[in-house]
């Protein structure tokens, strides 16, 4: 049965995959700050033991899945108590579809999350999404499964959010664009030759927003707007010429939506990723944000735009290009991109391997129109396996 009666109120029952990420950590803030509106029964994560412990204990989920058996065996000693444990990609599946769970946060970081999300969908679970690589790798299944179950994804990505907010009360033929908003990343203001020996530590001190390693990297190479961009394709329906991405240092401005009128409407404020987390969970309703900011045009002054440089940012161009091809070609460009961002935090590779990387991959492939989930996993572990000879 979904959802239980605390006076008149539902308490939305959540299940959070990748509760010790960037992502995870401020869902369960906005969690833990409207206690009366949600709960946390299943939760998953990878390796941060010390956190996913201190999660545990503090939120008291029915159910948790981590990565490996190691960790299982750790936590199973931690807790003699009334929670259960399980690990691996079963155990990932178990915690998206939860026993009475409403609401799915899907805050893992890879492609990794595709079938619990799809799972999840099958079991008619809402589906609040910031793990953007699920919709890049095979947004056509996503998007088809939710429609057969009519099942709502709500984007949890700010851009996609504020694209989503400024959607409320307009009707889709009346759509002229959508404009992407992008801060440009660490690397802002390097020139293409400067970029031949940045550090991993210089690529991860990103100017606006503290975020996970593998983001943070994308959006110093642009892949992240590239995928954001796919992503917004699948989440509003919407053809490659009708996306724009533009440049905008202060990440004041989320996104855009121009009307045919020409009207242009946008969703403003300070950069805090709770906003479009909390916006995901109490659609359509709002609630108060607990310890926000308040934007003050005034103290920010001015706000800055650029044309965006497909020949500066390549992984943008493969971006477009990728999911014009669409097929098979998302999943390929994702899978190398995963790949390499990984060796190049490891320091396996430079900063502009990386784009090397995906081009090869992308270069080598033949699209397979409409691929099914088994398509799909297959050429997104063939193509890990292929950037993975590149790399040794
Ligand atoms: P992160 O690296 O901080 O956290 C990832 C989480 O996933 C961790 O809890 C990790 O333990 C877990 N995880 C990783 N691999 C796993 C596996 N195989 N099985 C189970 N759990 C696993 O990442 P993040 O920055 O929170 O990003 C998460 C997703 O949200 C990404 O897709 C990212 O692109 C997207 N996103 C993030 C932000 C942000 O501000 N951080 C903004 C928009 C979108
Ligand atoms: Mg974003």
């Amino acid at each position: 049965m979904h959802s239980y009666l605390i006076g008149s109120e539902f308490v939305k029952k959540i299940s959070l995959l990748g509760a010790t990420g960037s992502i995870g950590t401020q869902t369960l803030d906005v969690i833990q700050s409207h206690p009366e509106q949600f709960t946390l029964v299943a939760m998953s994560f990878g390796s941060n033991i010390k956190l996913g412990i201190e999660i545990i204990s503090k939120f008291q989920p029915s159910f948790v899945a981590v990565k490996d058996k190691e960790t299982y065996e750790t936590l199973k000693l931690h807790f003699s108590s009334n929670v259960k444990f399980g690990y691996g990609d079963n155990a990932l599946i178990e915690a998206a579809i939860y026993d009475g769970v409403d609401c799915l946060v899907n805050a893992v970081v890879g492609s990794v999350g595709l079938v619990p999300t799809l799972k999840a969908i099958e079991n008619n679970i809402t589906i609040a999404i910031a793990n953007k690589e699920t919709l890049v790798t095979a947004g056509h299944l996503v998007t088809e499964y939710a429609a057969k179950h009519n099942v709502k994804l709500l984007p949890v990505d700010s851009e996609h959010s504020a694209i989503f907010q400024c959607l409320q009360g307009e009707t889709d033929k009346t759509i002229d664009r959508l404009i992407v908003t992008a801060s440009g990343g660490s690397f802002r203001d390097k020139s293409r030759e400067e970029l031949q020996d940045v550090t991993v530590k210089e690529a991860l001190n990103h100017p606006n927003w503290s975020m996970g390693a593998k983001i943070t990297i994308d959006s110093a190479t642009m892949m992240n707007k590239g995928l954001e961009v796919i992503e917004a394709h699948w989440l509003f329906n919407m053809p490659y010429h009708k996306i724009d991405v533009l440049l905008h240092k202060e990440s004041i401005i989320h996104s855009l939506v121009e009307f045919q009128d020409r009207s242009i409407k946008a969703q403003l404020g300070t950069p805090d990723m709770r906003g479009p987390i909390q916006y995901a969970l109490t659609y359509p309703d709002r609630l108060p944000l607990e310890k926000s900011k308040r934007l003050e045009l005034w103290e920010i002054g001015k706000l800055h735009f650029e044309k965006a440089d497909f020949k500066r940012y390549k992984c943008l161009q493969y971006a477009y290009e990728s999911g014009k091809i669409g097929g098979t070609m998302p999943t390929v460009l994702n899978a190398a991109n995963e790949e390499a961002v990984a060796a190049f935090l490891k320091g396996e590779i430079k900063f502009l391997q990386i784009e090397d990387c995906i081009e090869r991959a992308l270069d080598k492939h033949e699209s397979i129109a409409h691929p099914g989930l088994e398509q799909i996993q297959e050429v997104d572990q063939l193509t890990r396996n292929f950037v993975q000879t590149l790399i040794s």
